[in-house]
């Protein structure tokens, strides 16, 4: 007899974004006449950096003649792809990061979610609450969990983020081995200070503990003092994983293209003590269970790093963050608390209610669909996500029907 894995009846059913469509749909059949515009879902909505496009182009013809045609690439990536992204996201910004430390792959999504197979299965495990749920459904179903009851599961060690700490969760009571962290932050849009990293770091070097540092957002990053990649810390090489992503920085959502930095320094402990190197475990992983990322795609990742391809994913970064500054600047002016949206293209907001409520009252009111905070664990509950992620035409348009609809 075939038997499941029974972790996964554990598994919450996430009604996030099917209650809203559910929601979306009942409104639009009411008012078939009104548009709804969409401030919720964190998909890009700008076409690709032209210069991407064009190394994309350039190398499907490649792949045209046999000459030049490429199969099975190396698992890891191109070393023209893990050069450009070691020299440029790292090395110019003081972090010591070398190429083969680089793991080339389609998502930071299936990255964060399948590095917890590398760990024991009696590890202790800290995670921020609100939180992109990948990191928490992929231990459920790792059956690192007990079952859920009142909006938590028990095993897990929460990281409240909340107004009384900025967002940025404070070190764990109780000891801990595996720490996911996100900054800047997804749903809160909140960053942290290299200071407040350190902390991190320290606390993970002293505990032989590990950071998971999904940091997928950095190219929102404004603010020349905030550290964009975990490694500028000092001694975060022996204690941390990064994982990173096109799809924000490049519009790569639907293209796929993100990397994970092992530093060769990293290291997790067998049952006796002995330290091991992550580096060599992820690397037989990525080898046995990855076929690599099609040479098109990493073409066109590598021409993020021209000249002309810096320039023009910046231009797409700015005119996402144009949208988050109105954003911002309205939602403050109607008398919300708010955070994100400095550093990040997504907005925190106090609704000061009920989030579903806050939620139906947005797109019965106003047409505008956002978040609802509760959907991203049980401390977002009151607040509302909204994301900079759409034309500033339709983000001029919904703030201006908010106001309305408010005042
Ligand atoms: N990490 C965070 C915090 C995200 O919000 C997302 C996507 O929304 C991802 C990772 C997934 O990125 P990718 O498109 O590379 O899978």
């Amino acid at each position: 007899m075939i038997t499941i894995n029974e972790h996964y009846l554990k598994l919450q059913a996430s009604y996030l974004f099917s209650d809203i469509a559910k929601r979306v749909a009942a409104f639009q059949q009411a008012n078939p006449d009104k548009e709804v515009i969409k401030l919720g879902i964190g998909d890009v909505t700008r076409s690709l950096p032209k210069a991407c496009i064009e190394a994309f182009h350039a190398a499907v013809d490649e792949m045209a003649n046999d000459a030049s045609f490429r199969g099975y690439g190396p698992e890891q990536g191109y070393d023209f792809l893990r050069k450009a992204i070691a020299e440029n996201d790292f090395q110019s910004r003081g972090a010591d990061i070398a190429a083969d430390e680089i793991f080339v792959s389609d998502g930071a999504k299936c990255d964060t979610g399948n590095i917890q197979e590398l760990f024991s299965q009696d590890i202790t495990i800290a995670i921020p609450d609100p939180v992109y749920p990948v990191y928490l459904d992929t231990n459920v179903m790792a059956g690192r969990t007990d079952m859920f009851e009142n909006g938590r599961y028990k095993g897990i060690v929460y990281l409240d983020s909340t107004k009384e700490n900025n967002f940025v969760p404070d070190l764990p009571k109780e000891p801990v081995d595996l720490i996911y962290l996100c900054f800047p932050n997804n749903p809160t849009g909140s960053t942290i200070t290299k200071e407040g990293l350190k902390v991190w770091v320290d606390y993970a070097r002293e505990n032989k503990a590990l950071i998971l540092f999904d940091a997928a957002y950095e190219a929102f990053i404004q603010d020349e003092e905030l550290p964009k990649s975990i490694y500028e810390i000092e001694g975060a090489k022996e204690v941390a994983i990064e994982f990173r992503s096109f799809s924000k920085s490049a519009g790569f959502t639907g293209t796929r293209c993100a990397f994970t930095v092992v530093p060769k320094e990293c290291v997790a402990y067998d049952r006796n003590g002995k330290s091991h190197s992550i580096h060599s475990l992820w690397n037989r992983r990525h080898c046995t269970k990855f076929n690599g990322v099609s040479y098109p795609v990493q073409r066109a990742a590598a021409a993020v790093y021209s000249e002309e391809g810096n320039a023009q994913a910046k231009e797409l970064v700015d005119y996402y963050m144009r949208n988050a500054a109105l954003v911002r600047k309205e939602m403050t002016a109607l008398g919300y608390d708010i955070v994100g949206g400095v550093n990040s293209p997504y907005i925190w907001i106090d609704g000061k209610q009920d989030s579903w409520a806050f939620f139906d009252m947005l797109l019965n009111k106003a047409g505008v669909v956002c978040t609802p905070g509760a959907g991203f664990g049980s401390c977002g509950n009151g607040y509302i996500r909204i994301s900079a992620f759409n034309s500033y035409e339709n983000v001029e348009k919904a703030m201006k029907r908010i106001k309305e609809a408010l005042s």
